[in-house]
């Protein structure tokens, strides 16, 4: 069978919690200002009870809510397709299957975060949110989930993606958010990831109605995206394959790779691989320590590999993966050896995607395309030693607004040496 999706009902209705099954203890966030652990006073301002509790909780499964599981149902389960065009391509003896989270509302994983966010902020009494997004991908996702929730929706955009992509401002502005750009109040700044979190942060705690909605890093964002994982395995076991020797997802905050990997934490053989870009290698190059989430040092500290919150990574067209830091929960199974890591260059990176896109059809955003590069290599190890290799990757979203960097690639204007 090389194509199949689960029946509706298959939808897992639990989060799959990954904190029990950590081998050492995870380390509590910092506050900035007396580097005591933070809590949930400090982050009440900011974020509901309910995702405050799920940051700390140590349940093994924590059950999705029925409004959630109603919106999710609107694209889950998504597909997971085994890939039998490029294994041929490939001549590898490689099974290779992707978990299709670009069937989204959004076009990527986000969403499924997004909703349950929206969800507990809602039941919180909650009536807006504010954020921040870089190229889009986020605002995309919290404007979408909040649209079915009746929330109202500030997304601070840097400004220079604001500028010359307008197509995820247009798709945010459709689903009823407001977007500005940032700084808010320079003008001429072409803006950064770090300025747009204070902007959507100040904006958030002059409102008593207002909470403010982060997209990745943090523990019960990844706990959201474990829907990846439990239906991959499930729709895995129900086409009679065996556990996948190796899981691969591309690493810009961890959520899409947490997401896919941390169901099969517990099953020991199997190799749980991140892939990030050689411009921003925050687990292959960084150093675990405690750092701050954003470029202005105001956020709590957390227990990650970081380039150092001052790192500026060069513009690449993956947009999302250009983050300094990573979320603790994927930092400390990489530091205790549970989970690998990979960097890879640009140019090479967009060669795996056009392979991709001429076998199997679909444009993968460039994020995406991190994780088939590494599948590709892997698939290729196995066509040497002749094995069997079972292989599972996220395809985290689709490439029809990055079409752009396609062009820079197809027409040779992807310099090699920036990564
Ligand atoms: C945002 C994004 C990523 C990277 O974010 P993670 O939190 O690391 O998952 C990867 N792929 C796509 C398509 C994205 O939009």
């Amino acid at each position: 069978m090389s194509r199949w999706s689960l029946p509706p009902s298959a939808i897992p209705t639990a989060w799959f919690n990954v904190i029990p099954h950590l081998t050492s203890p995870l380390q509590p966030p910092l506050h900035p200002g007396t580097r005591e652990p933070v809590g949930p006073d400090d982050l009440a301002p900011l974020f509901p009870m309910a995702l405050i509790g799920q940051e700390v909780s140590t349940d093994p499964w924590i059950d999705i809510p029925g409004e959630v599981l109603d919106i999710l149902r609107l694209w889950r389960p998504t597909p997971l397709v085994r890939a039998t065009r490029l294994e041929k391509a490939l001549g590898t003896p490689a099974r290779i299957y992707f978990k299709d989270e670009s069937v989204s509302p959004s076009g990527s994983h986000k969403t499924n975060t997004a909703v349950a966010q929206a969800f507990y902020n809602k039941q919180e009494g909650i009536a807006r949110l504010t954020t921040e997004t870089g190229a889009g991908q986020w605002g995309t996702a919290l404007s979408f989930a909040c649209s079915q929730f009746d929330l109202d929706l500030k997304v601070y955009m840097v400004r220079t993606s604001y500028e010359q992509k307008p197509y995820r401002r247009i798709a945010i502005e459709t689903w009823g958010g407001e977007v500005v750009p940032s700084p808010v109040d320079d003008p001429n700044n072409p803006g950064s990831l770090g300025s747009a979190i204070s902007d959507a942060v100040r904006d958030c705690v002059s409102r008593d109605d207002t909470h403010y909605s982060l997209g990745s890093v943090l523990n019960h964002v990844l706990l959201h995206q474990t829907v990846i994982g439990l239906e991959a395995k499930e729709q895995l076991e129900q086409a009679g394959e065996r556990l996948p020797d190796v899981v691969i997802a591309p690493c810009g905050g961890g959520s899409n790779l947490g997401g896919i990997t941390f169901p099969f934490v517990p099953e020991k053989d199997v190799r749980l691989l991140a892939v990030e870009p050689v411009s921003c290698p925050t687990l292959t190059q960084g150093t675990f320590d405690y750092d701050f989430g954003d470029v202005a040092g105001t956020t709590p500290l957390l227990p990650m590999y970081t380039l150092g919150h001052d790192f500026m990574p060069p513009s690449i067209h993956a947009g999302g993966l250009r983050y300094h830091g990573d979320a603790p929960l994927v930092s400390q199974l990489v530091r205790d050896g549970r989970m690998e890591a990979v960097a890879y260059p640009q140019g090479k990176v967009f060669e795996a995607a056009v392979q991709f896109t001429r076998t199997e059809g679909k444009i993968p955003a460039p994020e995406t395309s991190h994780a088939i590069r590494a599948a590709i290599d892997e698939a290729l190890a196995a066509k040497e030693t002749g094995e069997e290799k079972v292989i599972l990757f996220n395809f985290s979203g689709h490439g029809f607004l990055d079409l752009a960097a396609y062009d820079d690639y197809n027409n040779g204007r992807l310099p090699e040496e920036q990564g």
